[in-house]
């Protein structure tokens, strides 16, 4: 599906001639042993062969924020070309904005882009662009980023921070800005709302007046994206440790409404039994200190739905002797269907393995109540992945916080295999372990490993 353009180009937004702003290095905390040193590797590479190279994007803004960054990335003015020449253990990917990937032992990897005039998001069609036709200056790099607080660059030779947006008295004043005319960019590229939503979430900045009016009278083109992208934006969301902060401002912004609009009849005690649950989920990703957890994507896109489902079929309640199971079974798919897999596109391995979780709820709430698992249950090849979304369900109740042991050991293949079995377990020769799928893609397509260990 694609975007509606406004006819106004990424460039044209930068006008020319923008002179960019030189922070010293006694006028900014990042010193290059910040970097990690793989970048710093990469960086002194590529100055040594004579091309330009920066720290971009959110490694900058992190840094800035004595924050470690999730990852580091870096742009140049060296080719694509140039770059495989330049690394040997890399490899060129992507289709219209062609980015190397740096290889480093224990599998680390460094990304390294050409610094580019337009965004590789927003444009209508899929032809690979000619390459001449993307390459820009700094400046224009600095334009078509998406805030102003991820348009710096940090320059390691003078190790000075050059800003093209005044994304420095952004950082200083805690402020979320969109860079150039946020009516103009979001349309472009609705998907910048949720972008300005997670950053002021993940730092507590505001978002600027004219950004947050943008967001709020564009929020329903991100129904115009592609539903896996928008997606994908959510699940960054729910493990950045951060999802409580982020919903709160989605719903204060109503964009939350636009991304599951049965949110719209579950009330205040469904939302407040939303916001206990997504601070649960914060503080088994590591907020406060505590152990990371690795919640697959299934679960926790269940744990999102599930004040709203709770509310839609009673689960609590329901009764699951007789055709009790098979009717409830039947309802949550049905529910499920209706309201989120279409719209983010959910396969149905991920649909089952949610289904699996919610219809389990009446016997998992019960034994959760009396402290005590029945044996017939801890047999049972879904117990572990019940048992734990359960738990977390009744921390968020105000019952006992979650235990990280019960997350401990290896992902159970089995667990999450569809009740529904006929024909050998699953479709299109993935099996009855989707969850637990190796291949790219994953269940919610998302690249395996980063989401799908629980
Ligand atoms: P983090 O990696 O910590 O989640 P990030 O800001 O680095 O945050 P990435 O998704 O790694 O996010 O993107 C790297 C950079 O690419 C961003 O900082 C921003 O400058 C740019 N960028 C990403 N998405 C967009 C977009 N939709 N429009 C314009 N620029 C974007
Ligand atoms: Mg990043």
């Amino acid at each position: 599906m694609g975007i509606e353009s406004t006819g106004c180009t990424e460039e044209q937004q930068s006008g020319p001639g923008i002179r960019a702003t030189i922070i010293p290095e006694g006028d900014h905390p990042i010193r290059p042993a910040d970097l990690d040193r793989e970048a710093l590797k990469v960086l002194y590479r590529l100055r040594d062969a004579g091309f330009s190279g920066y720290l971009v994007g959110g490694g900058v803004r992190d840094l800035y924020l004595g924050k470690q960054p999730k990852d580091f990335d870096i742009s140049t003015n060296a080719r694509p070309g140039q770059l495989r020449r330049l690394f040997r253990n890399s490899r060129t990917i992507g289709r219209r904005f062609r980015l190397v990937q740096v290889f480093f032992r224990g599998n680390k990897i460094i990304e390294v882009s050409t610094l580019r005039s337009q965004s590789e998001y927003g444009r209508q069609d899929t032809r690979v662009l000619p390459a001449n036709n993307t390459f820009g200056t700094l400046e224009e790099d600095a334009f078509r980023r998406d805030l102003t607080i991820n348009s710096l660059f940090y320059e390691i030779d003078t190790r000075t921070i050059i800003d093209y947006v005044g994304g420095v008295d952004d950082l200083n004043n805690g402020i979320v800005r969109i860079v150039g005319d946020p009516d103009v960019r979001i349309t472009r590229d609705p998907v910048r709302i949720l972008r300005a939503l997670r950053h002021a979430a993940r730092t507590g900045f505001v978002i600027d007046h004219n950004s947050y009016r943008a967001i709020t009278s564009h929020r329903d083109k991100l129904n115009l994206c592609p539903a896996s992208r928008i997606r994908d934006e959510i699940i960054k969301d729910l493990v950045s440790g951060y999802s409580r902060a982020w919903a709160d401002l989605c719903i204060q912004s109503r964009v939350f409404f636009t991304l599951f609009p049965f949110y719209d009849q579950a009330g205040e005690n469904g939302l407040d039994e939303l916001g206990a649950i997504l601070s649960v989920i914060d503080r088994l990703q590591g907020k406060n200190g505590a152990t990371p957890v690795r919640l697959p994507d299934y679960m926790l896109m269940a744990l999102l739905l599930y004040p709203w489902l709770q509310r839609e079929l009673d689960l609590l309640q329901r009764e699951l002797k007789g055709g009790g199971y098979r009717l409830l079974f039947n309802d949550i798919r049905q529910a499920l269907d209706e309201s989120i897999c279409g719209r983010l596109n959910i396969k149905r391995s991920g649909k089952e393995a949610m289904t699996m979780l919610f219809v389990n709820m009446p016997n998992f709430h019960r034994y959760q109540e009396k402290k005590s698992w029945p044996n017939w249950l801890r047999k049972k090849s879904y117990f572990n992945d019940c048992a734990r979304f359960s738990a977390i369900i009744n921390e968020a109740r105000g019952g006992d916080p979650v235990s990280t042991d019960l997350f401990a050991g290896p992902p159970r293949p089995d667990t999450v295999r569809p009740v529904n079995r006929q024909g050998g377990g699953g479709r299109g020769g993935r099996g009855g372990n989707p969850s637990f799928s190796d291949k790219k893609g994953g269940v919610f397509g998302l690249r395996a490993g980063r989401f799908s260990g629980c």
